[in-house]
């Protein structure tokens, strides 16, 4: 069995978030973590770099295909290359990122890394596959200048790297390098949504593209960060995150005419959208829901989950070209159950109960498959459907995970 290392990105992502932990701990500053919050953004994340490993080698094989087939000069491997390479990537990024927020099509897809109200290391989590795929896109402009695909790959992960050590409210003003890098008090800016501070600092890496193309703005002393979008999402369930905007867009896009206008709505600002579609979508699909406090035993049912769930992940990305398609099929559909469960844990929705029927079958099909017993399968599938008709077994479920009727 090969080891795939880009695995190892996990652990040490829970690493550096519990190293920020102590020190928000010997800052007394814990209130910046707020455990719904956090969970949330964890899942988003699981979900990315799961789904991810599906289509990283596409991403690679489009860097090589537009390089081989379209790229207009050959550029050499020399080291001053790596410079411009860099430079170039975080321009590339810089218009991506922009692009991103004043885009509709896009900003459907990047607002999910702005719903969040904290700014901490958990935030940098919050990457979608259809952010991926849209910046892969972007990318392929490298290839095209010439770029070899393996230094174009090499750079994008040291590049993505940076972005993690950005989100974070621990540590303040660099002097100097404020000048030269985006820091995390310049990003902390960007993810801000107080009038003086939105849509600025798309930069990543380098602070000069913003300030080159008039949207920098550094942190005002007399201005705190509020983070978070103008309109606070107000639901951490995982679906709702990923796909409200898309909801928005279809909505406006069912009650405007003709292609021109249609386009327009695609391509438009998101300030443009009509900012009653949202309130008018959350009464459909976000019914209201009841406050809860939450109990200790509800916390830890959603930390085993989530621990359940990153350790899974661990295996499948370590393990990925190893596995067969059992393999990979069945514990991605168990990682996102997982955590689709998660965000719907934080809704107190219902439904959860049947989730975990979802869940159960899962692992007993796996384990069937396994023994090559389809009837131990069968047979499961029975007793579940019998218990669920003849005993109250939804009301204890939701009981015990909730504390209520
Ligand atoms: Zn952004
Ligand atoms: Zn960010």
């Amino acid at each position: 069995m090969t080891f795939n290392y880009v695995a190892v990105a996990i652990p040490a992502f829970f690493i550096f978030l519990g190293l920020e932990y102590l020190a928000a701990i010997r800052q007394k500053k814990q209130h910046l973590f707020k455990f719904d919050s956090s969970v949330a953004n964890l899942a988003i994340g699981i979900a990315e770099r799961l789904l991810n490993l599906f289509i990283t080698a596409s991403f690679y094989g489009a860097f090589v295909y537009v390089y081989e087939h379209f790229a207009l000069w050959q550029i050499p491997n020399t080291w001053w290359v790596w410079v411009i390479l860099l430079l170039t990537t975080d321009l590339v990024w810089y218009w991506y990122h922009r692009l991103g927020h004043e885009i509709n099509l896009f900003w459907a897809a990047h607002i999910v890394h702005h719903q969040s109200e904290e700014f901490n290391y958990t935030v940098s989590a919050r990457i979608t596959t259809f952010q991926a795929i849209i910046r892969n896109v972007f990318w392929c402009l490298m290839p095209l200048a010439g770029f070899h695909p393996t230094m174009v790959f090499a750079t994008l992960v040291i590049h993505g790297a940076y972005s993690f050590f950005t989100h974070t409210q621990l540590i303040e003003n660099l002097g100097w390098l404020e000048y030269v890098f985006i820091t995390p008090s310049l990003h902390g800016v960007h993810h801000a949504s107080n009038e003086k501070y939105i849509n600025k600092n798309y930069g990543d890496l380098f602070v000069f593209w913003d300030k080159l193309f008039g949207t920098f703005q550094k942190e005002e002393e007399e201005i705190k960060p509020v983070y978070g979008l103008t309109h606070p999402l107000k639901s951490y369930s995982f679906m709702w995150q990923h796909f409200h905007y898309f909801l928005e867009l279809n909505y406006a896009l069912r009650r405007t005419d003709g292609w021109l206008n249609k386009a327009r709505v695609l391509f438009g600002k998101p300030e443009n959208l009509n900012q009653q579609i949202r309130p008018a979508l959350e009464r459909i699909y976000l019914p209201h829901k009841q406050e809860l406090k939450p109990t200790v035993r509800f916390k830890a049912y959603l930390v085993i989950q989530l621990v359940a769930a990153v350790s899974l992940l661990f295996f499948v990305s370590g393990f990925f070209f190893s596995l067969n398609a059992v393999d990979k099929t069945v514990n991605s559909l168990l990682i996102l159950v997982t955590i689709v469960n998660c965000g719907a844990l934080l809704e107190q929705r219902r439904w959860i109960y049947y989730l975990e029927y979802i869940r159960l079958l899962l692992i007993i099909f796996y384990f069937s498959f396994w023994i090559g017993s389809i009837q131990l399968f069968l047979l499961s599938l029975v007793v579940m459907l019998v218990v669920n008709s003849m005993l109250p077994t939804k009301k204890l479920y939701l009981k015990f995970v909730y504390d209520s009727n």
